[in-house]
């Protein structure tokens, strides 16, 4: 093999390498269609959320701690309580009681009785605990 074969089937290896490579990149690349495609759906995703902003009364995210920093965040407005705020200015559990308040304002009074019921039976429990470490 001379110096001339070697350069020419080098030349051929190299082109070969270059046509695979041009092959995978352009494989890897989203085509022209599906790059408008996902404009597309971005667009009625920006739509849908303007419009859940606007029906919410602002950005439901800006009062939470989401992307604060653990020095920063706020704490529940829920008198002595010390739980991150997650929305409205209340912690999880507070928010929770908030909205379900808010959607069946006519059952405050069922869920009273119950929170009721419970403690009565949380205090049943601690009393006969207590019967119990007296008889010893
Ligand atoms: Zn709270």
């Amino acid at each position: 093999m001379n110096a001339r074969d070697l350069g020419k089937s080098l030349e051929q290896l190299i082109e070969e390498i270059v046509l695979k490579t041009a092959k995978a990149v352009a494989k890897e690349l989203p085509s022209e269609e599906q790059l408008k495609l996902l404009e597309e759906r971005t667009k009625s995703i920006e739509v849908t959320l303007s419009h859940i902003l606007k029906k919410s009364g602002g950005n439901p995210l800006r009062r939470s701690n989401r992307g604060r920093k653990p020095g920063e965040q706020r704490i529940c407005s829920s008198a002595g309580c010390n739980r991150p705020v997650v929305a409205r200015g209340m912690c999880s559990m507070h928010y929770q009681r908030w909205r379900a308040d808010q959607q069946t304002p006519k059952s405050g009074a069922k869920a009273a009785a119950k929170t009721g019921a419970k403690a009565a039976a949380k205090s049943k429990a601690v009393k006969a605990k207590a019967a119990e470490k007296k008889t010893d």
